[in-house]
């Protein structure tokens, strides 16, 4: 394996508060232990259509705090094709650019997988999703932020809950993963949550809502993860008020504002020690793994078993959720 000199960096697929946090780690360790780095704009998109610029510590100065990515990310969808990956190889080349660091979700390093195998080509992925549906690291960057955000969110809505003596639905973010649903759930003192790994039925939820209405609770909140799975919070809320038209039922889907925003102290520590540890394994010849982190310690997740696994619900929560609503 040749030796590598320089180091591109890309963020791709959903945006998560904290890449920013991500991609100043990897620049100023790579640029620390000697290697030369290249900003590649519009993740995949931007090796096809070649925006590539050289990055100085400077470049990634002042943006620890800042949400969103200064890298921009895109959603390529001629990376998924084996011309594309040519064009995306050739514009590397051309760079002089001998490894990469990809900062993004489950289809970014399904993308960095199938790449560096094509290719025999050195990748490092870091976990940046708000989803937190990777497996193999305990968070991923974006995560805790997101939750935040989520939480701050229904303590607003409990207090027109409240108010108005109302059950509301709120639809969260997930893809197919209960974490932010459940954990925000907890976090903000919720009813319930409905996440895709638990199958609830209506008159399941409606006898814990009704139970809790009858013990003097005046209002109820039940955080719906978004998926096919779940139907939504819309559709949850139709069933319920059909069939229990005594209620009066609100919803509220967060959307794309819990992508945004400030990165949390948590995030901006998991994705500067992620960042400098890709680094550390580049140095170290491993190739084609993700960072995570397990029990507060760094670890090498290879891309097969980040992506391919499903990351399980820790059942523990939904049993405290069900035992805190009462
Ligand atoms: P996320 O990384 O947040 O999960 P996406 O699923 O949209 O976001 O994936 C981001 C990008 O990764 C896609 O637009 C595509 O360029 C690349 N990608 C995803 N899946 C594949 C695949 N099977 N083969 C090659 N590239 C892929």
């Amino acid at each position: 394996m040749p030796a590598i000199k320089t180091i591109g960096i890309l963020t791709s697929g959903g945006d998560a508060p904290g890449m920013n946090a991500a991609i100043r780690a990897v620049t100023r360790s790579a640029i620390f232990s000697g290697f030369s780095v290249k900003g590649i704009y519009r993740g995949y998109r931007g090796l096809i259509t070649n925006e590539i610029v050289d990055f100085k510590t400077q470049n990634v100065s002042n943006i620890i705090q800042m949400g969103g990515t200064i890298l921009k990310t895109a959603r390529c969808k001629e990376f998924q094709t084996p011309e594309g990956r040519q064009l995306a190889y050739d514009t590397l080349r051309q760079h002089g650019i001998d490894a990469l660091v990809v900062i993004g979700g489950d289809g970014s390093l399904t993308g960095a997988r199938i790449f560096a195998t094509e290719f025999n080509f050195p990748i490092i992925g870091l976990p940046g999703t708000i989803d937190n549906d990777l497996y193999g690291t305990d968070k991923t960057i974006g995560y805790d932020t997101a939750l935040n955000t989520i939480m701050e969110c229904v303590d607003k809505i409990r207090d027109t809950a409240t108010s108005h003596e109302r059950l509301f639905f709120i639809e969260v973010m997930g893809r197919d993963a209960g974490f932010l649903a459940l954990n925000g759930a907890i976090a903000s003192g919720a009813e319930a949550a409905i996440i895709p790994e638990i199958s609830t039925e209506v008159d399941q939820l409606a006898e814990l809502i009704q139970n809790g209405f009858r013990k003097s609770k005046n209002s109820s909140i039940v955080l719906v993860a978004e998926s096919p799975v779940t139907g939504g919070a819309m559709a949850l809320a139709e069933r319920v008020k059909n069939e229990y038209p005594g209620y009066d039922v609100r919803v509220s889907i967060l959307g794309h504002l819990q992508r945004g925003g400030s990165p949390t102290a948590s995030d901006r520590i998991l994705a500067s020690r992620l960042g400098a540890a890709a680094i550390d394994a580049l140095l170290d010849d491993q190739r084609n793994v993700m960072i995570g982190i397990s029990n507060d310690n760094i670890v090498y997740v290879p891309f097969s078993k980040a992506i391919k696994n499903d990351k399980p619900i820790n059942r523990e929560l939904l049993d405290t959720l069900r035992r805190l609503s009462i």
